[in-house]
Formats: structure tokens, C-alpha cells, sequence
């Protein structure tokens, strides 16, 4: 994990925010690089989740609802974690993460539990009075069920049918670390897929099987993941059944993504609290409340979990490797070019060429500082996957070298065959 942490910082994934002011706990800025991978990452999901899908439709909801929405919700009374504070040093923990009944950091006696709302307050408006006060998502679901009705009315969908978002949500965690593992501000990609309640089991397996496809095809270890199922007496308020997909994360097994069966839980309680009528009717005229399950992840999470399981160092003759196994779609960086030399204009010039006409198609980088070694080690670090180097043979016959990140081979081609190469690797 010290590792990653250095290498985000060092490489431009990663800062602490607010640093300059010692930084704030649980937020985190994301750097040239890691807003790339961010951004891959955020279309990846998109893609599958919504454009592959002919029945999930897409949605950009607000942070702040109605303060209403959380009393309905449940999450006003219930999205709390265990609090215990230490009496003689103040710093606060969560019950449930506890192994002894002392205190982790000085060993004083801990206060009792306490249960602790993790939502976020704020105003809206110029007075800061209570019947102003409103609260910062902490999740980006309620959102979908508050539209849900106005996706119904535009989009005349049949059951099954799924509506997605990917926004911010904020929880005020009692304690942070882990790096980017659990912040107070994150990203959150959410599906809610709306079923015929009675198929709601059967829905629910087969996100779990997708899901964890998922996983596998950006590149994460099978060996790293596996399933968890929650035990009935630690489920959520509104949940039925949810299983976790976990990673092996460097502290232990942990969740990465949570896919639960919500029931009509939310949407029943929205009619209930707004007076708008929330249900259902489908083509035989048969009124009901959907059932939904809900596949949720957060960005920086998985992003995470990406990075470690990319990781790795080789060590030849003294010299070690460090090289980001990523898959190239996630990479933040899909080629680099290099002219074999910085000082002959020829070389620079073609290799510009070549340099501008991948930008139009790829995230491409450049770089004509050191030697050719170094420069490949130092895109190896970033996950780069291929590196084209023009050189003089280039000059007289128009081909450069191809070096893959993996193999560290070789291979020459014609510079009107690039393109293509890598829009099938891509693929
Ligand atoms: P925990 O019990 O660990 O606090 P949770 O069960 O409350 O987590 P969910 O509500 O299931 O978490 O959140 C869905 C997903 O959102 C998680 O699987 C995780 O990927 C992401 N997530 C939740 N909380 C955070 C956080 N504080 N920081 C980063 N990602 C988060």
C-alpha cells in the first residue's frame, strides 16, 4: 500500500487535498493521471452498465434533494455507524471496527456507544435556520427513486428495467484511512434495476454473476475477489438480501462493491411520504410497486483496487522494474511516443507527426527527456501499455518500433499501420 500511495503522489494520481494546509481527512484530489484513470474507469462502467443495455437508461441527478427525501429514505434515523470516544485523548472510533474494549491509540477507557449519523448538513438559502437545513447525498440512489415516475412517463419501459447514475455522494465516516478506500467525498456508479416482485431472487443472482464478470474483464485477479454474503441481523434498513463482492485488499478482505435487493422498500416509502403515487403499471394494467436490486460501487474504491492489483516490481541485474499491469482500457496513458534522440531535428520531427495524429484518437504521451531506457521504465510505472520509438531506420522507411509494457518486445511497423494496431488492441 506505501508503494501505491508514493507512486499515485509522485506520478500524479493522487494528492492529499487542502495539502498545502496539512491536508483534511478522508478527501482527495485527483492529479493528470488519475483523473484519466477516473474517467476511464466512470466509462467503462457506462458502457456496460447503459449503452450495452437496451432497457437501463441514464440519469444526472442533484447532491442536495429535498430534506424529505431522507426522512423517507430511512436514512435520517438509520444511516448511522457505532461511536465510542476515548475519554482521555477524544478520538472518536467505530464500534463495530473495535477489537478490544481500550482505546486503539492511548489505551484510556472508551465511552459507550453512541449511534452517529453520517449525512452531511447544510443550508440552502441566506439563513441558517433549521427549516433551511438539508443534507449532501450519501448516496446517489435516492435521486433514481425520486424520478422514477418521470423516467416511467419518458421512457415507457417494460419490467425489467434499469436506471443508472454516477455522482458524488458524501459521508461524514467516523474514521478514514486506507488511503482512497473509505473518503468522505467519493464517486459512486449505481444501477437500481426495477423487477416484477416474485423475480427479484433470480434478478438478483444474475447482477451478482455480472457484477463479478465485471471485475474480471477490467483486469482484476480472480484469486483477489470472491463473494460475501451479509448476515440477516447486519442488513441495511431497506434490504432483503445483499451480497458484497470483496477484494484483497493489503488490510484484509473487503467490500468493493455492495449488491443488494432494496424490495419496494424505497418506493413505497416515497408514495407514502411525498402523495405521489410511485407504483408501477404494466401492460395488463396490473398496478405494483417494483422490487429493485441495486449493484453499488464507488470509484475511487475500485480504483484502488485496481492499482494494487496491477502492481508489480521485476528485478533484473540490480535494476527493479515497477510496472502497472493495467488493463490498457483503464491505463491512464495508452501510447507514448519518443524520438531515439532529443537532439536531431529529424527525428523530432517525425516523431511530432506521429505524436499529434494518435492525439486525435488516443491519450498519448511524449517524452524526449533521458535515455530510451529510462523512458520506458517510467511509462511501465504508469501503466502504459505501448511505447513507439522513432529512430533512424524511420527516416528512410517509415516504420517505427512497437514496445509492449508486458513482454518489453519489439516489434516494427509501418507509421500508417499504428492506428489501426492499436484500435484493435483497444478493442
Ligand atoms: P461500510 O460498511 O464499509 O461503511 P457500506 O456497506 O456502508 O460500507 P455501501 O452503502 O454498500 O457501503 O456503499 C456502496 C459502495 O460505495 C461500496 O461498496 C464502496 O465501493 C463505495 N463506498 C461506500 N462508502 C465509501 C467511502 N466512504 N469511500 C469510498 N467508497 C465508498
Amino acid at each position: 500500500m506505501e508503494k501505491i500511495v508514493s507512486l499515485c503522489k509522485r506520478r500524479g494520481f493522487v494528492y492529499p487535498s487542502s495539502e498545502i494546509y496539512g491536508g483534511i481527512g478522508g478527501f482527495w484530489d485527483f492529479g493528470p493521471l488519475g483523473v484519466l484513470m477516473k474517467n476511464n474507469i466512470k466509462q467503462l462502467w457506462w458502457k456496460t452498465m447503459v449503452e450495452e443495455k437496451e432497457n437501463i437508461f441514464g440519469l444526472d441527478s442533484t447532491v442536495i434533494h429535498h430534506p424529505k427525501v431522507w426522512e423517507a429514505s430511512g436514512h435520517l434515523a438509520s444511516f448511522t455507524d457505532p461511536l465510542r470516544e476515548c475519554k482521555s485523548c477524544h478520538k472518536r472510533f467505530r464500534a463495530d471496527k473495535l477489537t478490544r474494549e481500550k482505546c486503539p491509540e492511548c489505551g484510556g477507557e472508551l465511552t459507550e456507544v453512541k449511534q452517529f449519523n453520517l449525512m452531511f448538513e447544510t443550508y440552502v438559502g441566506p439563513a441558517k435556520e433549521t427549516a433551511n437545513k438539508a443534507y449532501l447525498r450519501p448516496e446517489t440512489c435516492q435521486g433514481i427513486f425520486i424520478n422514477f415516475a418521470n423516467v416511467v412517463d419518458c421512457m415507457r419501459p417494460k419490467l425489467p428495467f434499469g436506471i443508472a447514475q454516477i455522482g458524488k455522494g458524501f459521508r461524514n465516516e467516523i474514521t478514514t484511512g486506507d488511503f482512497i478506500f473509505r473518503d468522505r467525498e467519493f464517486e459512486m456508479m449505481e444501477l437500481e434495476f426495477f423487477v416484477r416482485p416474485g423475480e427479484d431472487e433470480k434478478w438478483h443472482d444474475y447482477w451478482i454473476k455480472e457484477r463479478l464478470k465485471w471485475h474480471q474483464e477490467m483486469g482484476i485477479k480472480k484469486d483477489n475477489l470472491r463473494l460475501f454474503e451479509h448476515p440477516k441481523e447486519s442488513l441495511a434498513h431497506y434490504s432483503k438480501r445483499t451480497v458484497d463482492i470483496e477484494y484483497k485488499f493489503p488490510f484484509g478482505w473487503a467490500e468493493l462493491e455492495g449488491i443488494a435487493n432494496r424490495t419496494d422498500f424505497d418506493l413505497k416509502n416515497h408514495s407514502k411520504f411525498s402523495g405521489k403515487d410511485l407504483s408501477f403499471q404494466d401492460e395488463n394494467g396490473e398496478k405494483f410497486y417494483p422490487f429493485v436490486i441495486e449493484p453499488s460501487i464507488g470509484v475511487e474504491r475500485i480504483m484502488l483496487a485496481l492499482l494494487l492489483d496491477a502492481y508489480r516490481e521485476e528485478k533484473n541485474n540490480k535494476v527493479t522494474r515497477v510496472i502497472l499491469s493495467l488493463n490498457p482500457k483503464v491505463s491512464p496513458i495508452k501510447v507514448a511516443v519518443f524520438p531515439l534522440l532529443a537532439n536531431k531535428p529529424d527525428l523530432i520531427k517525425l516523431a511530432r507527426r506521429i505524436y499529434e495524429d494518435l492525439r486525435k484518437d488516443f491519450m498519448v504521451a511524449w517524452d524526449d527527456r533521458g535515455n530510451i531506457g529510462k523512458r520506458y521504465f517510467s511509462q511501465d510505472e504508469i501503466g502504459t501499455p505501448w511505447c513507439v520509438t522513432v529512430d533512424f531506420q524511420s527516416l528512410e522507411d517509415k516504420t517505427v518500433t512497437v514496445r509492449d509494457r508486458e513482454t518489453t518486445k519489439q516489434e516494427r511497423m509501418g507509421i500508417d499501420k499504428l492506428k489501426e494496431f492499436f484500435e484493435n488492441k483497444l478493442k
